[in-house]
């Protein structure tokens, strides 16, 4: 069954395709009515339109904020047109039917992501649209509406088939309504929990617009989209890509690791980079300069950085360009990049390029999420950042003070290490890392493992790990783990301490020389 469709209401924030929808719906014989801006927008293409103020008998006032919250509006929005009472309604107050609705709202989320003042974002909340798009949604038996400029096609093609739409479109289109007024609410909340500072995850409700659809997700046979948040964070996000294929599922979800972990290396003291893949990351260095950190952090797993996912906490030059571009790497992401730097990316058009203004944050809070089947869970992000003052010597040696540096450094790459994590690390690089292993002894050989795999592949006399620090996200629940460590040669510890076996563990390291350093907090990371 198709319901003609003769009037239609329009009123749009964002006007593409505002034009052409018009001239498709008036050759189709449609009426337009519009708000103030859409309607002078149509006037000055030639199109004839009836003004909302014309119908309601009231001038738009108060700068925007009353305009179409009208019962000429409301009623030919919800009016039930085979309902006789309805009907008789409006005959008696002289209420036309609305057939059509085509709103999109103020550009509130786009108003916060460019960091406008609170006034001014309170005045980007849309009162009215939400209001007439809510109730042409409940009416979609009746009535069409449109939130959304890449619908205006389809739509505009079904009338000019039809002379209407079909009960399944209204109701398709009805989904999609109530899913951007909820989501448009819910960054109005969002925004306004931050904006007074309440972080706690109760009573928070979480949604996202749609910034893209993605070729597929995790795997082929899985389809996927990206949606953005209110918080406009620097990020993966919110980069701007230079260059580059688009990008994937899993490249988005790498890049956000990559760039979370290299943000907590203040560029002011160090350069840093962080190689990723599958979200963990396979090298971490610092060094005076980015090329030299990307080369020791290449060096800590050449194999498993080939295809991996590079962040850097400056800049990209020229020399860090040219050693990236000699292996495969699938994404670089960065606070900026010079023109030499982009002169080298731009001979491998593949090569994806992402720059941000300045670094994510670590210490913004913020809430994390996490689907579960029927749910969400929802804590805050792990911020925690040590503390070097905090930390308690449990051993009888002191760690060194280049062993101090580095179990701070192997502490804060563990954060962003899949559990069960273990970091070795040396001079300001990792030298191997275990992670995601369901037993933590198990993780303290395989990043040990992987250390002299690179030693040899390296043309080195000795494994790299060899007189290292490690650090682990959880305590060692038995002396095991640590006896390891201190086989494959690390000689100080940084844990969060805490097991019922601490006694166990402390002589072990006490027996062999170690320094160990507790934490007093864990990092689990799943
Ligand atoms: P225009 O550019 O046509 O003047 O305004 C279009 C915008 O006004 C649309 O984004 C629409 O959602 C919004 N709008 C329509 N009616 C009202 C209203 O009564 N109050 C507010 N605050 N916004 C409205």
């Amino acid at each position: 069954a198709i319901t003609p469709i003769r009037r239609a209401l329009l009123s749009v924030s964002d006007k593409t395709g505002l034009e052409a929808l018009a001239r498709r719906l008036t050759d189709a014989g449609v009426e337009l009515i519009s708000t103030g801006g859409t309607a002078k927008r149509l006037r000055d293409a030639g199109f004839g339109v009836r003004d909302v103020s014309d119908l309601t008998a009231f001038p738009e006032m108060m700068d925007g904020r009353v305009k179409t919250l009208h019962p000429m509006v409301h009623g030919g929005l919800l009016a039930q047109r085979a309902n006789p009472e309805h009907a008789a309604a409006m005959a008696e107050h002289g209420i036309a039917p609305i057939d059509l609705l085509v709103v999109n709202l103020y550009p509130f989320e786009a108003t916060v992501g460019r960091g406008a003042s609170y006034d001014e974002c309170i005045e980007n909340i849309d009162i009215g649209g939400p209001a007439m798009i809510r109730a042409a949604a409940k009416n979609h038996a009746d009535v069409t509406v449109v939130v959304d400029t890449q619908d205006y096609d389809a739509v505009a093609a079904e009338i000019e088939e039809t002379g209407g739409t079909r009960l399944e479109t209204r109701k398709r289109l009805a989904a999609i309504a109530y899913g951007r007024t909820a989501a448009y609410d819910a960054a109005v909340s969002g925004w306004m929990a931050d904006a007074v500072g309440d972080r706690t995850p109760r009573r928070r409700t979480f949604a996202g617009y749609l910034s893209q659809t993605l070729r597929y997700g995790e795997n082929p046979h899985q389809s996927a989209a990206f949606y953005l948040d209110h918080s406009a964070r620097p990020g993966v996000a919110t980069a701007v890509q230079i260059q580059g294929k688009e990008l994937s599922h899993n490249n988005i979800n790498d890049t956000d690791a990559a760039y979370e972990l290299v943000a907590e290396f203040d560029p002011a003291a160090a350069a840093a980079c962080a190689i990723i893949k599958h979200a963990n990351p396979c090298g971490v260095a610092r060094g005076p300069s980015l090329a030299d950190a990307y080369a020791r952090a290449y060096d800590c797993d050449r194999v498993s950085a080939f295809g991996g996912i590079v962040a850097l906490n400056r800049a990209l030059d020229r020399e860090t360009a040219e050693a990236i571009t000699r292996i495969f790497t699938e994404v670089v992401i960065a606070p900026g990049a010079d023109e030499a730097a982009r002169a080298v990316f731009a001979a491998k058009p593949n090569l994806r390029l992402l720059l941000t203004d300045t670094l994510p944050d670590p210490e913004a809070a913020r809430l994390a999420l996490r689907q579960v089947s029927g749910g969400l869970l929802v804590q805050d992000q792990d911020t925690g950042r040590l503390d070097p003052a905090s930390l308690k010597v449990v051993t009888r040696r002191q760690p060194s003070p280049a062993e101090l540096d580095d179990l701070v450094f192997a502490w804060s790459v563990a954060k962003h290490v899949k559990s069960n994590a273990i970091v070795y690390a040396k001079g300001g690089a990792t030298v191997g890392i275990g992670a995601g292993q369901m037993s933590r002894v198990d993780s303290t050989r395989i990043a040990a493992r992987k250390s002299a795999d690179m030693a040899e592949a390296l043309g080195l006399a000795e494994p790299t790990v060899r007189g290292s620090v490690v650090a682990s996200d959880a305590f060692f629940p038995f002396a095991d783990g640590l006896i390891a460590a201190a086989e494959a040669g690390a000689t100080a510890i940084i844990q969060p301490g805490g097991s019922m076996r601490d006694a166990e563990v402390i002589a072990a390291a006490d027996a062999r020389g170690l320094a160990m350093v507790f934490t007093g907090r864990r990092h689990f990371r799943h």
